[in-house]
């Protein structure tokens, strides 16, 4: 583990100890009690519920004594476009034996564009296996496939094996990399892991929200796959036809792709597609509640910490039985991550500030795709590269007494080895991603912040200590379902030392000699930081 210089350690360790702030349980179940109440209506991204939550944490971050930071006092307004498909969304597959249709919401899950209102979109299909692409990094999917002006289907997940964060940001870009191939359709089929752990049944199943994304300063919705037209999960039946004389069988690409490591060749189906679907887009207005405490270091304050956790969550849940529960209250997903944060603003309220400027950012639009993350980080309040470090806090575990916790995506700059001296102090240790499966690296609002350069994690609480059990139950229980609420057992005691936890990242990243840089070599670095400056990596 690499320690900064005994000096600024000493510092750093005297200043805090004089006068530790106090962290209470009870205000932290208070702030989570009313953001997750059922009068909140879920926090739905532009919702009168999520409007009223984002009224109480500005009016929280008064109380304390911040500084209002947005475009409008405590709040910066971001523009969304929602798009919704209309009725009879189709997705036909034509070969040899002629055409079969797939409906909508029976056989396949289309995407909504924010562009068009009709949607006309067929070309031949090819396969481009898992669709990574990045060449230098080892994956090559679209090596030897011309894909222009074509339908490219793929698998979807990532290869068995060892995963790792570039392995979850090349999936999270994959449309992205049709586009720049050429390609104008994307259609996902399941492999045999994606069947096990989301299925295509289950998704069909649920609620089909609107697609949503940010809306540019020149008024356009963002989309970084645009010549991307026409998008669609498909079930088993469409694959089938997808596949129809295919020169290796759909059956023999699944088995392949189910060992661990494989990863089957692409190839040029003999089959087209045709999707043909309406679309409306609307407009939507939601806020991002920004709170700052300047800096009081001449030198350092011009220099921005970021601590940011999502205020929005799903809503309400459609078709409920008459009676029925009804409302995603999101009590650890994630008014505990937003009660966390205020806790530690009001701990940095009540003491002399730190050398840098903190900026407590409560986003909206996460479960729609980090979109409020996206907006600040797109289009940022001060200049891009004077935000050092950005903290995210989202859906923290407060079920059981943590005495470790996990920095997802610190593994990639210094901003790491920051964390682990600051919650050190108190006898907390970091702990390696236990689920990479799950990449979560490119799931919450730091990864907006990493796409733009900056060194960025988001913090959970990890598996020791009764963690484990807590993780797998709420993932499969819990997570983004109604019962995410204030029955679970939170731990208020440990929700008051996660925000002791989070007080002390905080200062250490505000108050060291040094900004966190991003380790010589490290490919999000390389790919979004290029000329900022480096650390070398110490060995482990
Ligand atoms: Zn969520």
């Amino acid at each position: 583990m690499r320690f900064l210089s005994a000096g600024v350690a000493l510092g750093l360790l005297a200043a805090p100890l004089a006068a530790e702030p106090q962290f209470s349980p009870e205000r932290i179940k208070a702030d989570v009690g009313f953001l997750a109440d059922d009068l909140l209506e879920g926090r739905d991204t532009g919702s009168r519920g999520h409007e009223i939550a984002a009224r109480y944490v500005a009016a929280q971050f008064a109380a304390a004594g911040l500084k209002p930071g947005g475009s409008q006092g405590w709040f910066t307004p971001v523009t969304l476009s929602e798009a919704s498909l209309g009725d009879g969304a189709s997705l036909t597959v034509s070969g040899k034996a002629g055409s079969q249709s797939f409906a909508q919401r029976v056989d396949v899950l289309m995407t909504a564009s924010h562009r068009e209102a009709a949607s006309d979109v067929s070309a031949p299909l090819v396969f481009v296996g898992w669709g990574l692409d990045d060449p230098a990094y080892g994956y090559n999917d679209y090596k030897g496939l011309d894909v222009r002006g074509k339908i490219v289907v793929m698998l979807r997940g990532i290869p068995k094996g060892a995963p790792d964060e570039v392995v979850a940001h090349l999936a999270n870009q994959k449309a992205v990399r049709a586009s720049a191939r050429g390609a104008i359709g994307v259609i996902a089929i399941s492999s045999l892991q994606s069947e096990r752990t989301d299925p295509f049944a289950k998704r069909l199943a649920g609620q089909q929200r609107p697609s949503t994304t940010w809306v540019k300063a020149d008024g356009q919705a963002f989309d970084a796959a645009s010549n991307v037209r026409g998008n669609a999960r498909v079930g088993d039946k469409a694959a089938q036809a997808i596949f129809a004389e295919a020169r290796t069988p759909l059956a023999t690409v699944l088995a392949e792709a189910d060992k661990p490591g494989g990863r089957p060749k692409g190839f040029a189906l003999a089959t087209s597609a045709r999707f043909t679907f309406a679309s409306t887009q609307r407009r939507i207005v939601s806020p991002n509640v920004v709170g700052v405490i300047p800096g009081s270091d001449p030198a350092l304050k011009d220099e921005v910490v970021v601590l940011m956790g999502h205020l929005d969550h799903i809503g309400i849940k459609a078709n409920a039985a008459p009676g029925a529960d009804r409302i995603f209250n999101g009590a650890l997903d994630n008014a505990a991550g937003s009660a966390v944060m205020l806790e530690a603003a009001r701990a940095f309220a009540a003491e002399a500030p730190p050398k840098r400027t903190l900026m407590f950012i409560a986003n909206t639009g996460e479960e729609r795709g980090l979109l409020g993350a996206e907006a600040t980080a797109n289009m940022p309040p001060v200049a891009i590269d004077r935000i050092v470090a950005a903290v995210d806090l989202d859906m923290p575990l407060l079920l059981y007494p943590f005495t470790d916790v996990i920095a997802f995506g610190g593994d990639h700059s210094t901003i790491g080895s920051a964390i682990a001296k600051a919650v050190g102090v108190a006898g907390v240790a970091v702990s390696p991603d236990p689920m990479p499966e799950e990449t979560i690296f490119v799931r919450s609002d730091h990864y907006a912040f990493v796409k733009r350069g900056v060194p960025a994690i988001m913090l959970a609480t990890g598996y020791a200590s009764g963690g484990e059990a807590a993780w797998k139950s709420f993932l499969s229980t819990h997570y983004h379902n109604l019962t995410d609420d204030m029955a679970l057992p939170i731990d208020w005691a440990s929700a008051a030392r996660y925000a002791r936890v989070n007080y002390l990242i905080t200062r250490e990243l505000a108050d060291a000699a040094e900004r966190p840089r991003w380790y010589a070599g490290d490919y999000f670095g390389n790919a979004f930081a290029a000329g900022a400056p480096r650390a070398v990596r110490a060995a482990k």
